[in-house]
């Protein structure tokens, strides 16, 4: 079976997934939008929009994202977006560990059939998920990290949630820097996007 079929049928079984309670509080499971590739973004959760509209980073957080990718040189529609929680926690909450435990296999499950050669990161949450640690995001994301899945490196790269900037605008120009710097990466590895 081809990799994008298998893709296809894991998402397909995210859509069905009861195994936290996240479920239970949202309109639909989440999974992701964009083109599957080697680079994957990675945020936290979905909020209402995503909720609403079943596609993650399509509210205010992800047009801001899609404004900072572009001016770093992105097309963000061939980039391959998710989150390390499928389900809208209630009121937008961080998810609880036990959430993350739970919905964590989903993530490595894209990464075994996507193969990513780049992970960056948004917020501290997904950090957590890719990493499996707990590092500010305030440090992280000056740095570049090497993570390992089923015996293949890819890069890590952390960089601020889109919802931090909009919180914080003065986080704006280092934010676009950081994905200056990420798009340079993605270049040196021969991924032009
Ligand atoms: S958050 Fe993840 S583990 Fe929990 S129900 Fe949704 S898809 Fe399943």
């Amino acid at each position: 079976m081809a990799w994008w079929q298998n893709l296809n049928q894991l998402e397909s079984a995210f859509k069905s997934c009861r195994r936290c309670g996240l479920r239970g509080g949202c309109s639909q499971v989440v999974v992701s939008r964009g083109t599957p590739g080697p680079v994957v973004l990675v945020g936290e959760a979905p909020g209402a929009d995503e909720d609403a509209q079943g596609f993650p980073f399509v509210g205010r957080a992800g047009q801001l994202l899609d404004r900072m990718l572009k001016e770093a040189g992105f097309d963000p529609a061939r980039l391959y977006i998710t989150n390390a929680v499928k389900c809208r926690p209630p009121g937008n909450r961080k998810p609880a560990p036990e959430e993350m435990v739970a919905c964590r296999p989903y993530l490595m499950a894209q990464f075994a059939v996507l193969q990513p050669e780049i992970v960056v990161t948004m917020g501290a949450t997904a950090i957590q998920a890719v990493l499996g640690r707990t590092i500010p995001v305030g440090r992280a994301s000056t740095r570049f990290y090497h993570a390992r899945h089923r015996e293949r490196e890819f890069l890590v790269a952390p960089c601020y949630h889109p919802s931090a900037i909009l919180r914080d605008p003065r986080k704006y120009p280092d934010a676009v820097a950081r994905w200056v710097d990420i798009r340079k990466r993605v270049e040196a590895a021969g991924l032009i996007l």
